[in-house]
């Protein structure tokens, strides 16, 4: 195991009903920025339940933070949270509201444009931000990881700020989401846990074991979501394992990977593809790529996630790399970037931005543009 710290500061505030402690989670004399996207939450009772929760309190309202949050749109939440003096920010949405909300806390501070600090990749001075999510997917509502977007020039890049002080999280409030949203953040739950977890055998039995719980548990939980996703505890389990995934739990000591989510960023930025969606073509030509360098790890992961106990090795690792593919493809999503007209072209221009950065990904350091390439063309 890999010398570590582990510190995760937010306060998890997790059940029905939970949105009505807001107004004892912000503390008292703050003047309140609350960001939304583009308007489910007035759909579903989540907006007004923020407002019961903030009577009386003083606060400021922006709108339309969009999935894939933009510099474009995040400028606007800046300039008008310095106009009015902000000095404490509420998301109330998915990962695009909190991602570009942990922007909006760095750039209250910042004299210069924002987009300066995303290129910097992070920023430790930033105003304290709560969040209500309504999507299981990121994780951002317990880490302090951003991936911000911008239009003018195609490009999206992640950005480190400030964890969230505290996140509501009520699994009724996911029970209106699109299916596609829900398959989308099904997949980018299983990819940020596989990110983590699909890399060097034998370094945390512990660790292991953590990851290979929340993925069975997904494995198991997906076909039922999809038959009814009014359940509730099916939900709340959902929504745990999505924050679990990505709060720095299971990366205690272990090595990691996150090649997929860079490449998977790239197709988002250059066809708008949904981040989940992005993650369901990339991972499995990432793990046919890379077979041989993660072989033990994927025996061990087709073993126990997937049941995978006869046959020769490579074998095994085939069928486990198969089955990868085929949950994605039981949630509805495409897993070849040819089903969405995806071709030679991008696989250049993804190669190009990679070796234009000295880009080095993965838990080996050796996925740089030509190895991007290679995995680009396992997913065709
Ligand atoms: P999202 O982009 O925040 O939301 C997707 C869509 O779902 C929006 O159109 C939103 O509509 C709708 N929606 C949200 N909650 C809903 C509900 N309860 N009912 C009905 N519709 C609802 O989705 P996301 O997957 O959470 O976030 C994706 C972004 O996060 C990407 O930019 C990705 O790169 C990033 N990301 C961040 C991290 C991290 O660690 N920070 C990790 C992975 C990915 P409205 O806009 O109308 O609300
Ligand atoms: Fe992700």
């Amino acid at each position: 195991m890999e010398n570590f710290i582990f510190q995760n500061p937010t306060k998890l505030v997790f059940g029905k009903g939970m949105i009505a402690r807001l107004g004892e989670l912000i503390p008292a004399g703050k003047r309140v920025m609350v960001t939304f996207g583009g308007g489910s939450v007035r759909r579903n009772g989540v907006y007004d339940e923020v407002c019961a929760a903030l009577a009386g309190r003083d606060t400021v309202e922006f709108w339309g933070i969009e999935p894939n949050p933009s510099i474009e749109t995040l400028r606007e939440a800046i300039a008008l949270g310095k106009e009015r003096e902000v000095d404490f920010l509420l998301a109330v949405g998915g990962g695009s509201v909190i991602d570009g909300t942990k922007l909006i806390a760095a750039g209250l501070l910042y004299d210069g444009d924002a987009w300066e600090l995303v290129r910097k990749g992070a920023s430790q001075r930033t105003v304290p931000l709560g969040t209500v999510l309504t999507i299981p997917a990121t994780g951002s509502e317990m880490n302090n990881g951003a991936v911000i977007s911008r239009r003018e020039t195609k490009e999206k890049y992640p950005f480190y700020g400030n964890y969230p002080l505290f996140s509501i999280l009520d699994p009724e409030k996911t029970f209106t989401l699109p299916q596609r949203q829900v398959a989308c953040g099904l997949a980018d739950t299983f990819v940020h846990v596989m990110e983590q977890y699909m890399t060097v055998a034998g370094q945390s039995r512990v660790m292991d074991r953590w990851a290979e719980g929340i993925l069975q548990t997904l494995v198991e939980i997906a076909p039922e979501i999809r038959k009814n996703q009014h359940d509730y505890d099916l939900m709340a389990d959902f929504m745990l394992s999505a924050t679990m995934g990505l709060n720095g739990f299971i990366a205690m000591g272990v090595a990691q990977d996150w090649a997929t989510h860079m490449i998977g960023h790239e197709l988002t930025a250059l066809h708008g593809l949904t981040h989940g969606a992005t993650l369901a073509i990339v991972l499995p030509g990432t793990l046919r790529v890379l077979s041989a360098q993660k072989g033990d790890k994927l025996l061990q992961y087709g073993e126990r996630v997937w049941g995978i106990t006869t046959g020769e090795r490579d074998e095994r690792i085939r069928l486990a790399i198969e089955r990868t593919e085929g949950f994605f493809r039981s949630l509805g999503l495409s897993t070849r970037l040819s089903e969405e007209g995806i071709g030679e072209e991008t696989i250049a221009e993804i190669e190009r931005r990679f070796d234009a950065r000295g880009a080095r990904y993965g838990e080996a350091r050796n996925v740089d543009g030509a190895m991007a390439r290679r995995i680009l063309e396992a997913c065709r």
